[in-house]
């Protein structure tokens, strides 16, 4: 859903107001470059390259653009879709000159910095052109949004750990067990209320799947919709110190121990953000206290 500033900042866009355009620009870039040169290993120029692809293809594509997640998880999923291409292309130039010389995952090993999200992308991000599994897809999102708004609420952040391991993580119960010292059983257990809940709220729906499972599209679904990530905000609180013990612990795992690749980005900006803050500060306090006694 968008927000009430994401409406105005389209429409402006749409009326091709350049001001509202760098606004745009000015809001977004330094995350999504953080991201990009997180994924592409610190390789500045293609991080440009790929960000400034980024700006055109949503141009391009406005039309395409139907609201149903955030700007920016809509910015970051053409980004990732760009540095897959990216990788692709890399790696089709390289197997034309040395062929049999590079293992197949030489590559792609570079970017599974959040457990596999890439690699699910990869293998089913392209392959979703049936109306049945966009329809599917977006109830999904709407039953996975509210329960984990309801575990959010609650502060139950202990399910919450649990089933964003699982989903957005790709942990197996054991993995999951280990991480968050816990017995495999309890995991099993949460898993299952959760999947049950899950298809309750879907029930009355005839197009999932037969017996079959929906775990692959359920993951695609989270790591589209990136229901557990805290907001921009939430980041910046946690920075600055000023959130509750249990809020606190929660990004922390969700940055550290699930290591999402978007939220740190996010977190790399606005570090760099305070930090350029802080300077500009010892600059003004500077030139204040060098002029003063000029100050007639
Ligand atoms: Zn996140």
């Amino acid at each position: 859903m968008l927000t009430k500033a994401e409406q105005i900042l389209l429409e402006g866009i749409k009326a091709g107001d350049a001001e509202i355009w760098q606004q745009l620009l000015d809001r977004y870039q330094g995350r999504l470059y953080s991201y990009a040169l997180r994924m592409l290993n610190g390789r500045s120029a293609d991080a440009e390259d790929v960000v400034q692809d980024v700006f055109i293809s949503f141009l391009k594509n406005l039309s395409s653009f139907e609201g149903r997640s955030s700007l920016e998880s809509w910015l970051f999923l053409i980004l990732r879709r760009r540095i897959i291409d990216m990788f692709r292309r890399k790696k089709a130039d390289i197997s034309c000159l040395v062929n049999d010389l590079i293992s197949e995952d030489s590559d792609s090993g570079e970017l599974l910095t959040n457990g596999g999200l890439i690699e699910k992308m990869t293998a089913s991000g392209y392959a979703r052109n049936s109306e049945c599994k966009e329809r599917l897809s977006a109830m999904l999102a709407d039953a996975l949004s509210e329960l984990t708004d309801r575990l959010k609420s609650g502060r139950n952040f202990r399910d919450l750990k649990v089933i964003e391991l699982i989903f957005y993580a790709g942990q197996g119960n054991k993995q999951v067990a280990e991480i968050l010292a816990l017995d495999a059983n309890s995991v099993a257990v949460i898993r299952h209320r959760f999947i049950e809940k899950l298809k309750g709220m879907l029930s009355d729906n005839s197009e999932l799947p037969e017996g079959g499972s929906i775990d692959g599209l359920l993951s695609e679904t989270w790591v589209e919709g990136r229901f557990t990530c805290p907001k921009r905000s939430t980041i910046g609180s946690w920075l600055l110190g000023t959130l509750d013990e249990d809020w606190s612990a929660y990004v922390d795992f969700h940055l550290n121990t699930v290591g999402c690749a978007i939220c740190r980005a996010n977190l790399d900006d606005l570090e760099s953000t305070i930090k350029q803050k802080q300077q500009e500060n010892v600059l003004r306090q500077k030139i204040f206290e060098s002029s003063i006694g000029f100050l007639t």
